[in-house]
């Protein structure tokens, strides 16, 4: 899964991209409202942690863009303290949800991962798929309760199919949900990650749907 940080306080913008990295996510971050209205704009993100005073176009104005553009994924703003008005006016142009600052990182990362489940429309923290279960708290999966070693990009992969089981998802999708911004990417690695990951996972579970991408098949 791959998450926008829109935040102009580089220390807090550094914090939050390690972060949301050390839970198993790619990151890429923007330092100013135009930049973060423009990625948001352009990148299939799957949520957004977004500040609400930002330099060049603060982030109410960044939300009520995106939201006027039909761009619907999830949206976590960023308040200062005792700033109830900024949380009013942010979940009315389109947040899904706020943190005031300070905040700890781990509620951050709670409110994310519930965020990115309910767009998916799934309701527990642990993902399903037959003998297959991801756990997005603690960032492992595992076999008929067997744990398995995954790299990160083994794990990012598997995420991203575990939060779409069901539909096909093609190689070009997974290559933008599983690398950040400035990675050079190359989509036949992807084939890579998923051929290893099938040496690990029961048979089938990983399909092939020829000439458009792959599916998690539930019935296995
Ligand atoms: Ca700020």
């Amino acid at each position: 899964m791959r998450i926008l940080v829109v935040e102009d306080e580089p220390t807090l913008a550094a914090q939050l991209a390690e972060g949301i990295k050390s839970a198993g996510y790619v990151v890429d971050v923007a330092h100013n409202g135009i930049d973060g209205h423009f990625m948001g704009e352009t990148e299939p993100y799957d949520a957004i942690v977004l500040d609400i005073g930002l330099p060049q176009m603060d982030g109410i104005t960044v939300l009520k863009k995106w939201r006027a553009s039909g761009q619907t994924l999830p949206v976590l703003i960023l308040t200062a303290r005792d700033t109830w008005r900024e949380k009013v006016a942010g979940i009315d142009a389109g947040a899904d949800d706020y943190l005031t600052k300070p905040f700890h990182m781990e509620e951050l990362l709670a409110r994310l991962r519930a965020l990115i489940r309910r767009a998916g429309g799934h309701a527990s923290t642990e993902l399903v798929c037959g003998a297959l279960t991801l756990d997005t708290r603690s960032s492992r999966a595992s076999v008929d309760g067997a744990a398995l070693t995954l790299t990160s990009h083994e794990y990012r992969v598997l995420a991203y199919l575990m939060h779409h089981q069901g539909e096909i998802v093609s190689r070009g999708e997974l290559t933008e949900h599983i690398y950040a911004q400035d990675f050079d990417r190359d989509s036949n690695t992807v084939e890579v990650f998923i051929a290893r990951l099938r040496k690990k996972l029961p048979p089938g579970l990983i399909e092939t749907v020829r000439g458009l991408g792959y599916r998690l098949n539930r019935t296995q």
